[in-house]
């Protein structure tokens, strides 16, 4: 059994694929008994994601501060909603069990996220695999901007030994 921490984003996106690959990953992991650990909104790519974890039986959680939660955006179907009093607060929950990450489409709170744990893996703070949903090449731009702190000599290659790209649920279940 695998504790996975997954980012969403909070809004569905424009193509109506996202919520629904992102309900039948949450479905996928799920059924295979894995933990799941999210920001635990109830709307969009973050809310399908653990609908369908919901739906396969699995033990979810959510980790939200209370400012989000009065916003009444906090998810009531899950296992276990943790309310923290900070953002910081909340990410340390989110990370500090986690034996991956998967990073689904998102805005700036996912890519935000996405990029304190690969800052906080390279800083050997976290020891965990990241896994990048890549549907329909959405996180291309991400795999560009590493690629060329990499060639720029900002960053060690080594640092993305631990990073695998999927371009489908199938592609990411089979690494986790
Ligand atoms: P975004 O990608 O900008 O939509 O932000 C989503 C990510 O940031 C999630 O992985 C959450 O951990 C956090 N987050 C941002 N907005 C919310 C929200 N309304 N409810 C819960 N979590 C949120």
């Amino acid at each position: 059994m695998k504790i996975i921490c997954a980012f969403a984003g909070a809004a569905q996106g424009r193509s109506p694929q996202f919520s629904s690959e992102a309900y039948r990953l949450g479905q996928m992991i799920g059924a295979r008994g894995h933990k799941i650990i999210y920001g635990g909104g109830r709307t969009g790519l973050m809310g399908a994601f653990a609908d369908g974890a919901v739906s396969a039986g699995a033990d979810v959680t959510g980790i939200i501060p209370k400012f989000l939660d009065n916003h009444e955006v906090g998810h009531k179907g899950i296992g276990k909603l943790i309310i923290t009093n900070t953002m910081h607060e909340r990410k340390s929950y989110m990370y500090k069990d986690a034996t991956d990450f998967v990073v689904l489409p998102g805005g700036l709170g996912s890519l935000d996220e996405t990029i304190e744990v690969l800052t906080w893996c390279q800083l050997k703070l976290l020891n965990a695999k990241i896994h990048i949903f890549d549907l329909d090449g959405y996180w291309q731009p991400l795999h560009e901007i590493l690629s060329h702190i990499i060639e720029q000599g900002f960053m060690h290659g080594t640092n993305l030994d631990y990073v695998f790209w999927a371009k489908t649920a199938d592609e990411l279940i089979d690494r986790l």
